[in-house]
């Protein structure tokens, strides 16, 4: 490598000038004999881009370089670069960006706290959160063994592994041999033996609060005094799991997102008893396993799924007051969301939501219940995806939702009972109500101490749930609207909707005070 940089240095030093870049005649005619190229391009970059237009402007920057000459050609790319640094859509960006790497700071847990090498984990329960698990292990050189509660469950779970190996193998992303060594890091088993010298456990076993606690009492004797015990709760109490070990400063939550080996969040849950180091060693791990770690408290739903279940409930009380589903999915994918929530229950299955609502008390007073549309779809066996039918319709084997009439037979059957006249909703009201109360419920999270800052829980909506990033995360965006108009909205919604509309303390200090969700965050 020297010695030919050396002979081509000497090669020109006579040389004077040296050619230009711009010098070079270089045939761009294939290019403008093909302009459909740069069409294809654009049109290709804007479906990723949901929205986001800095794609587009790399696209128009090398069409530009190709069709123009070359001082134009610069000028147009200066011209392109100018506009886009200057847009909201720019600073979310960099918000963004910077965002994930502050969420790794935890003020009270500085760095130099120790931590502990995790080079062995134990996951109990082969179900689908358990073996996406195994797979982000895996997938990172860690050793697994996979426990369940029978052989033929361990084999499914080993064999689901398996097959999304394999598929990632037939589509040329892996090698045959790299999926064999990842295969060879999962020991799948039914016995609690493996369990003696793991360094970390996570309990992905059902979402019972009593069995939770029964395998925490029963992993006390077994593990290693220094080993972590966390649990994948989506919504128990991380204390009450903790109280029935004997070593409660061992135990963390590490809530993974599904599908556990490529959503990149996990929400790791500090309980009031979890030690620094094991918060430490935690965050540490989420890197070394390719995730975003975001430290959140104890609460129910923690930080995503509780701001989630304020999202959700304002895309269902629309419905039931006017709006069909392919207006709210559509005005919620138009501002940048992956999927709209309709489609989103539709994936997931409405079946899953509704044994959940059946087993929880109705809301009191003063609150509207949001479940009786998507109720009264399950219990016509409408569960969305996997039944063909749900929110939408869905032709067999397609992911597509149709629009179908008989859902708004249904959903006017709805209304009628709950004694609601039906009413033209706008598109201004779906975006509001949807983000106001995501936003709504943010502060009160921080004002809590749920999470750590503004920016953690734009984090939490960017990785977790497919918030658009050039729209910065739910915070930011609220602070690109202003607080002062989210909250004179918010008032407004509270007069007409009631008190799940009552604005948080913080909100209303910030957006009083003419300061944003970003301010708080600097002040620390
Ligand atoms: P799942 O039903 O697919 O899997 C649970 C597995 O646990 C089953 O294979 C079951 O046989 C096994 N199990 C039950 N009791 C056991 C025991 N005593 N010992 C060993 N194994 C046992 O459920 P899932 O969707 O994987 O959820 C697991 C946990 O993860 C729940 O706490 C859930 O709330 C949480 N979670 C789920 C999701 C999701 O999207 N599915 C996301 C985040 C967190």
């Amino acid at each position: 490598m020297l010695a030919a940089a050396i002979a081509f240095a000497e090669g020109v030093a006579d040389k004077r000038p040296l050619p230009r870049a711009r010098d070079l005649t270089a045939t761009v005619e294939h290019a403008k004999l093909h302009p459909e190229i740069f069409d294809k391009a654009r049109k290709d970059a804007a479906a990723r881009a949901r929205g986001g237009k800095a794609p587009l402007r790399c696209v128009d920057a090398v069409r530009a370089a190709a069709d123009l000459p070359f001082d134009e050609g610069i000028a147009r790319e200066r011209q392109l670069f100018a506009e886009a640094v200057e847009s909201t859509e720019s600073k979310a960006l960099r918000h963004v960006f910077f965002a994930e790497r502050t969420a790794a700071k935890i003020p009270d847990v500085p760095a130099g706290t120790p931590t502990a090498p995790i080079r062995k984990v134990a996951i109990l329960g082969a179900g689908t959160m358990g073996g996406g698990i195994g797979m982000a292990f895996a997938n990172a050189g860690i050793s697994v063994v996979l426990v369940d509660r029978e052989q033929p469950l361990v084999d499914k779970g080993l064999g689901i592994i398996a097959k999304n190996y394999a598929s990632t193998v037939s589509k040329g992303r892996l090698s045959q041999a790299d999926m064999d060594a990842r295969m060879g890091r999962i020991l799948g088993t039914t016995t609690w033996d493996a369990l003696a010298d793991v360094d970390l456990v996570i309990e992905a076993v059902f979402e019972e609060m009593g069995l939770k606690k029964e395998i925490f009492g029963r992993l006390d004797p077994v593990c290693r005094k220094d080993a972590v015990l966390a649990t994948n709760t989506s919504t128990l109490d991380v204390d009450e799991i903790a109280a029935s070990t004997s070593r409660p400063e061992q135990v963390i939550g590490l809530h993974f997102f599904s599908p556990a080996n490529v959503m990149r969040l996990l929400e790791i849950v500090r309980g009031a008893k979890t030690a620094k180091p094991v918060v430490a060693t935690c965050m540490k791990l989420a890197k070394d396993i390719s995730k975003v770690g975001v430290l959140v408290g104890v609460c129910y739903g923690f930080v995503g799924n509780r701001m989630l279940h304020a999202y959700g409930r304002e895309a269902q009380l629309l419905i039931q007051e006017g709006a069909s589903p392919a207006q709210v999915d559509g005005v919620l994918t138009g501002f940048g969301f992956a999927m709209g929530p309709c489609a989103t229950g539709d994936l997931a299955g409405l079946d899953v939501g509704w044994r959940i609502r059946k087993g929880q008390p109705r809301p009191g007073p003063g609150e509207r219940y949001s479940g009786a549309v998507a109720d009264r779809l399950a219990e016509m066996g409408r569960f969305g995806q996997k039944t063909g039918a749900g929110f939408s319709r869905y032709e067999a084997g397609s992911r597509t939702p149709i629009p179908d009439p008989a859902v708004d037979a249904i959903i006017a059957d709805v209304s009628k009972e709950l004694g609601i006249t039906r009413r033209a909703v706008t598109d201004d009201e779906v975006l509001q109500r949807c983000m106001y109360a995501m936003i709504g419920e943010g502060a009160k999270i921080l004002d809590e101490g749920i999470a750590l800052r503004a920016s953690d829980v734009d984090t939490v909506w960017i990785n977790g749930y497919g918030f658009p990033a050039h729209r910065g995360g739910p915070m930011f965006y609220a602070d690109t609207v202003g607080l002062a108009k989210v909250l004179s909205a918010v008032r407004e919604l509270e007069k007409v909707h009631g008190k799940v509309w009552k604005p948080s303390p913080l909100l209303v200090r910030l957006a009083e005070a003419g300061a944003t969700f970003g301010s708080f965050d600097a002040k620390g």
